[in-house]
């Protein structure tokens, strides 16, 4: 260091100037030297080497040699010995040492694979790589990156995983807590963008056209406790929470219910299911939120109204809107019933338009139970599922839909279980049990 400041304070003499930026970067690339050292010190100290540890197949492991392994660390890359073990039953080699600092199968120190994660999760893995150099100081490749983000939020989804298995065998213990005044379950899905290999034998949602997409369902949870001065409904702050995956509606039903669960849903004074019309969401409320109040969302049901005002009235704009707001005034009065009755008693002879207005008129028949926005109202809830169509495009879009974009649903459902952790401010809890785990 005090050679490094003696170069520096030589140079500014000479030329009265300081390259601040310059400076800081080189003392930042010294420093982590001098740290990656004393690490590399503190790796080299005699630790306790047994001369055999068990091994999986319930023999014993034997020592076989030291072995050297190189490390990037936070402060740059490290290398050290560590003990091999062989097991001359079933000749499996290990080495604890690296278990024990969580460094199994990698090349990247705890503190940097957190890092990866940070990044992977935010950005693409190009970008990421590009954050690491710039804000840490640390080579990475992509691929580094992309391997390590994905590594930890697969380790994040066999956790839920592992979960949602005890919640089936109904071993979930209760949560305590204060009560919750009002719970939510919002529901949705969305196209994610998908390498070929994961289409095979899958049609495509426009008739004719080959897939390109897989479903991700989200969901999220959250609370509201008030209301403002005009009776709607507030939110309460930081209390969102999500899930997502790739994986059929069972499997998702079953992922959302234990998240409700853990939330808090036994204790829910009040609970809501709220979504779309889709057929998927209204089976997961039935099945795993019995005697919740099911929502449907209010700005889907307008835009139903809208859609076929737009097909009766294609060239008359004034009477598209006049017919389209009316219905939508009976809805917002929770005159449902006689949005149906319209819908059926639309005078046309067009057989198309026929089946638009019976196909409809169906959809709001379906889901009338799910239309009482007055009395909704009254009770100061959300009617519209909002929260969840941000989440699609915040926790999904915004990471999984860029442009050029083709995932694995492996990799996809990693990345999305990682960003879920993050966005229900959960990942430092995983991370502490995972360091405790090593
Ligand atoms: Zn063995």
């Amino acid at each position: 260091m005090n050679r490094l400041l003696q170069v520096v304070f030589a140079g500014s003499r000479k030329t009265g100037q300081v390259d601040l930026e310059a400076v800081e970067m080189l003392v930042r690339e010294s420093v982590h030297r001098a740290g990656a050292a004393a690490l590399e010190r503190l790796l080299a100290m005699p630790a306790p080497q047994p001369s055999n540890v068990s091994c999986g197949c319930g023999h014993t492991a034997q020592y076989h040699d030291k072995r050297s392994k190189q490390l990037l660390t936070v402060l740059g890359p490290v290398r050290f010995q560590r003990p091999y073990y062989v097991c001359p039953h079933c000749h499996q080699g290990q080495i604890p040492r690296d278990e024990e600092l969580d460094v199994a199968g990698t090349e990247c120190s705890p503190g940097v694979q957190r890092m990866m994660a940070a990044v992977g999760s935010d950005c693409s893995f190009n970008q990421g790589r590009d954050q690491l150099a710039l804000l840490a100081g640390l080579k990475v490749t992509t691929k580094a990156v992309e391997r390590h983000a994905e590594a930890i939020g697969t380790d994040i989804a066999r956790r839920e995983q592992d979960k949602v298995n005890h919640a089936l065998q109904l071993e979930l213990p209760q949560i305590l807590g204060s009560p919750v005044p009002v719970m939510y379950v919002e529901l949705d899905g969305t196209q994610v963008p998908v390498v070929r290999a994961e289409l095979k034998g899958r049609v495509g949602r426009i008739e004719g056209k080959p897939a390109r997409t897989r479903e991700m369902k989200l969901g999220c949870i959250f609370t509201q406790t008030t209301t403002d001065e005009k009776g709607r409904p507030i939110r309460d702050e930081a209390s969102t929470t999500y899930t997502g995956a790739i994986e059929t509606a069972e499997l998702f039903g079953r992922r959302l219910y234990t998240e409700a669960w853990e939330r808090g849903w036994s204790r829910a004074s009040k609970k809501v299911v709220l979504g779309d019309g889709a057929e998927w969401i209204w089976n997961i409320a039935a099945q795993h939120f019995p005697g919740a109040i099911q929502i449907v969302d209010i700005w889907h049901a307008r835009e139903h109204l809208w859609d076929v005002a737009g097909k009766l009235f294609p060239s008359d704009d004034k009477k598209r809107k006049s017919w389209a707001k009316k219905l939508i005034k009976k809805l917002n009065r929770g005159g449902v019933q006689t949005v149906i009755a319209e819908l059926r008693a639309f005078p046309t002879r067009k057989p198309d338009l026929r089946d638009i207005l019976r196909t409809q008129a169906d959809y709001f028949e379906r889901n009338r139970e799910r239309m009482h926005y007055p009395k909704y109202r009254k009770q100061g809830l959300f009617i519209g599922s909002g929260v969840i169509e941000a989440g699609c495009k915040t926790v999904i879009g915004s990471r999984l839909k860029q442009s050029g974009m083709f995932w694995t649903v492996r990799g996809a459902n990693a990345i999305v279980a990682l960003r879920c952790t993050r966005l229900s401010r959960k990942f430092e809890d995983y991370w502490a049990s995972r360091s405790r785990a090593a």
